[in-house]
């Protein structure tokens, strides 16, 4: 280069300025030519890092770091300057130590027409700046990376112009990518309103420089909508330049998840809103349930205090709700027992329902049975804390139990023990009485006119009249005695503890005489006795039906004996207790075998001493017995019925035979027949009477229906009217065994009755007996004045006839005329003697 300054002949100032240049140049300046190193200056050295002068004469190689570079160079530049053009370039070149170095460079020929003048060489380190560079490369790099990638949206935005979206941003807001640039951000909002609104919500936070929140629903570029949450903040704030970066968020889900949470939530709170009302509903129903319940339920702790009290409890142990709730002892001092404190805690440790039925004293002295169900009541976690009480009110069924029980051995009339009970108290005495060696007494009870009672008066009347009798036998015995009614109106009195059979006849006499006193019932005075049979234990029997049985058949002789009287059981009348039973089974077919008969027994009259009639009077022709009497199977027959079909055979019998009698040629002959008061009550009288008469063609005036006064006493009307008709009928009606029955004479006026015969009993001794004689006398005269007949039964002696005659008797019947004979001795009979009078007067 001086070389060249020299050449061009550079006055010395000017090369003195060149050389200050070069020495303070801020570039390392080089000059080679024939590539190798003319000089350089200080700062070249320096940025090479060698020293002065050293790189004299040094090849151009040494500043590249390979052949390579050496040679690119050389391919790059050498060209161009030897076309005399200039090189401007940057290369990394090579330190003296090795190391490399970023620089700048401009080349240019020193002689742009000759380039083998040399070439002056133009360094500047670059380094630095390479490395300035560099860094903001790769920032920008690392920003794109961020933008590219991050997980948000982001967007720059300059003056409301959309300047930078990152991929995630246009994703969100549905635009392709890179569509949003240079577009205004009223693109993400559906209305002008909308995005008014945004401005004003986001404005002020930006134009202060902070950070502004917001979460909004934007809209896409289709139109759908979509949850964001924006972050903001503005860049920069000049007037003219106001850079935003947002940064965006699709919260769509979690929106949706949010709201899905609050309606989940909704949902929820409804199901629980829901839930409670159902509960309080139930609740509600529940209490009016239990507040209607018929059953007191209450409830209380462990300790016994009172947690609720329903209506029926109220009303069931008379104490309010509110007393039992307010204060815990009410309930202590009321109405606790150890016994429902015992069954409480039953309950509550054995977890188990407890039912059971007890007997509860209210504070006023009314006992309540109470049926009791109590159960543990459990709280959420399964412990128990209290019990629940179910009670109801059985005390009416419980009455209604023993009122069962009671009936069960009591007569429902009377409340008298029943048979049952009886049966059982019997058992008990004669178990006593084998101990103690004592005797045990049945008394067989029965009343004497109840019957006629009972038909006359009506039920009630009957009925109170047996009250009666109960509450005056009760007078009669000991506490320890036994009274019972067995139906009807027969009782059964056990004595016990006596110490002989005697030992009853002080209470049997009581008995008869407390039964014979009159009786007022319903505004009637009423008379009645009592016939009573006995059976002592162990004498008569060893168990209750063998001495009942017995006691009844006595009872039946003290009727016999004439009622209002006893009679101890002996075994007489046991066997003839079993002969009316042989008698009634026999009686059975003696219709069917024809093994009955009638006799007939002439009546006489006794004015003229005329045969005028005959009593029919029954016989049984009994297989094994022989004859045997009306007067031992007649009762029979009427006791079992039989004589309702015994009776009708006897009155179609008797007329046939009437009949016949008369076809042979006899008189007409008034035929009188026994009638039983058993046929009226059980037969059809009137009827059978009249097929009789149809069927044999007799004379109703020729036939006499011999009735007892027992019928007279029975139902008067009934038996009125029943008289009367057969009266209709025509035949005659006569009363027999007169005088022994209880009928006055006045009485029988009221009866259509045509004519009474006297009883044998007072006939027999008429002659002898004073009293007889009367009672005859007086019947006689009174039957006269009433317009009756009168016959005697029973004439034995020609000095009763006579005695009969005298007091103007009509007729006379008996062994002195004739005994009754089969109907064909009757029928000789009556033909031998047409007139009777004559000779036996
Ligand atoms: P009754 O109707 O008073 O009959 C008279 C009874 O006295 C008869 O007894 C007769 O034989 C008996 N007798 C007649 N004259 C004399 C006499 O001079 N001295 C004595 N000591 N007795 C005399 P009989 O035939 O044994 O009948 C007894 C009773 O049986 C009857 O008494 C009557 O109540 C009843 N009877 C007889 N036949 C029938 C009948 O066909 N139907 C019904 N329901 N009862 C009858
Ligand atoms: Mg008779
Ligand atoms: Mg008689």
């Amino acid at each position: 280069m001086a070389d060249r300054l020299m050449s061009l002949s550079l006055d010395q100032q000017t090369l003195l300025e060149y050389r200050a240049i070069l020495e303070n140049a801020s570039v390392g300046i080089l000059f080679t030519r024939d590539r190798k190193v003319l000089h350089c200056n200080p700062r070249f050295n320096e940025i090479f890092g060698y020293a002065e002068g050293e790189l004299q004469g040094q090849p151009g190689r040494v500043f590249y770091l390979s052949d390579t570079d050496y040679t690119r160079m050389g391919e790059v530049a050498g060209p161009r300057l030897t076309r005399g053009e200039p090189v401007s370039l940057e290369f990394t070149m090579r330190r003296k130590d090795d190391t490399p170095i970023d620089c700048h460079m401009r080349i240019k020929p020193v002689n742009p027409h000759n380039s083998a003048e040399g070439t002056i060489w133009i360094f500047e380190d670059i380094t630095e700046r390479k490395k300035a560079e560099s860094a903001l490369q790769q920032l920008i790099h690392r920003q794109d990376a961020i933008l590219e990638n991050a997980s948000v949206g982001i967007m720059f935005t300059r003056n409301g112009l959309i300047e930078l979206t990152n991929p995630r941003f246009d994703a969100i807001l549905g635009w392709p990518p890179g569509a949003l640039l240079g577009q205004k951000t009223r693109v993400f909002f559906s209305s002008d309103e909308d995005h008014q609104a945004f401005a004003e919500h986001a404005g002020a936070t930006l134009a202060s420089g902070a950070l502004m929140e917001a979460e909004w629903l934007n809209s896409r570029q289709d139109g759908s909508q979509v949850w964001c949450r924006h972050l903001a903040k503005a860049v920069t704030t000049t007037a003219d330049n106001r850079t935003t970066i947002w940064i965006t968020e699709d919260i769509s889900e979690k929106k949706a998840a949010a709201d899905a949470l609050l309606q989940a939530h909704q949902v929820l709170e409804q199901r629980v809103e829901e839930r409670t009302r159902e509960l309080q509903d139930a609740h509600q129903r529940m209490q009016v349930v239990i507040d209607s319940s018929t059953l007191a339920i209450y409830t209380q702790d462990q300790q016994g205090r009172v947690l609720s009290w329903n209506t029926a409890a109220e009303k069931m142990f008379n104490l309010l709700r509110q007393e039992t709730l307010d204060d815990p002892s009410v309930f202590s001092q009321r109405l606790e027992t150890p016994e429902l404190q015992a069954l409480r805690e039953q309950a509550f440790e054995g977890g188990k329902v407890v039912n059971t039925e007890l007997q509860l004293n209210l504070p006023g002295g009314q006992a309540l049975e109470l049926s009791l169900n109590i159960v543990a009541l459990q709280g959420q976690a399964g412990q128990a804390y209290g019990v629940l009480t179910m009670a109801s009110d059985i005390s009416e069924r419980k009455a209604n139990e023993r009122k069962v029980a009671f009936m069960a051995y009591h007569d429902a009339l009377t409340g008298l023990p029943n048979r049952q009970l009886l049966e059982d108290r019997l058992e008990v005495a004669m178990a006593q009485a084998d101990r103690a060696k004592t005797k045990v007494s049945l008394l067989f009870l029965d009343l004497d006119n109840f019957k006629r009672i009972n038909d006359t008066l009506g039920h009630a009347v009957g009925d109170s009249l047996l009250q009666e009798v109960a509450q005056r036998l009760r007078t009669c015995v000991r506490e320890s005695d036994t009274i019972s009614r067995q139906g009807g109106d027969e009782f059964v009195v056990l004595l016990n503890a006596l110490k002989d059979k005697d030992a009853a006849l002080p209470v049997i006499a009581k008995l008869l005489d407390r039964l014979d006193e009159p009786f007022y019932t319903d505004g009637h005075e009423l008379a009645t006795s009592a016939s009573i049979g006995v059976t002592v234990y162990p004498d008569d029997g060893q168990d209750f039906d063998t001495l009942r049985k017995k006691a009844d058949m006595a009872m039946y002789r003290a009727k016999e004996a004439g009622r209002n009287t006893y009679r101890y059981f002996n075994e007489a009348m046991n066997a003839e207790a079993k002969e009316h039973l042989h008698l009634r089974n026999g009686l059975r077919r003696a219709l069917e075998r024809n093994e009955l008969v009638l006799h007939y027994q002439p009546q006489i009259d006794l004015p003229t001493g005329r045969i005028f009639g005959a009593e029919a009077l029954i016989r049984w022709n009994h297989p094994d017995l022989g004859m045997v009497s009306p007067a031992r199977f007649i009762p029979v027959a009427e006791d079992s019925g039989l004589i309702v079909p015994i009776g009708d055979w006897v009155m179609s019998e008797a007329c046939r035979q009437a009949m016949s009698w008369y076809r042979q040629g006899l008189p007409a002959l008034l035929m009188a027949v026994n009638v039983s008061v058993a046929q009226f009550n059980r037969g059809n009288l009137e009827e059978a009477l009249v097929k009789v008469l149809l069927e044999s063609g007799m004379n109703p005036q020729n036939l006499e229906l011999e009735l007892t006064e027992s019928l007279l006493i029975q139902n008067v009307d009934h038996v009125l009217a029943a008289l009367k008709r057969l009266k209709g009928l025509g035949v005659q009606l006569a009363i027999d065994d007169f005088g022994t029955g209880y009928s006055s004479l006045s009485y029988l006026k009221r009866f259509d009755i045509d004519k009474l015969k006297i009883d044998q009993s007072f006939v027999r001794d008429l002659v002898a007996d004073p009293e007889d004689t009367a009672i005859v006398n007086a019947i006689i005269q009174m039957a006269k004045s009433m317009g009756l007949k009168t016959i005697a039964e029973g004439v034995e002696t020609p000095d009763i006839v006579k005695l009969l005659q005298r007091f103007g008797c009509d007729e006379a019947q008996g062994f002195f005329f004739a005994r009754p004979m089969p109907a064909d001795a009757f029928a000789s009979f009556v033909s031998s003697h047409p007139q009777t009078n004559t000779p036996l007067a």
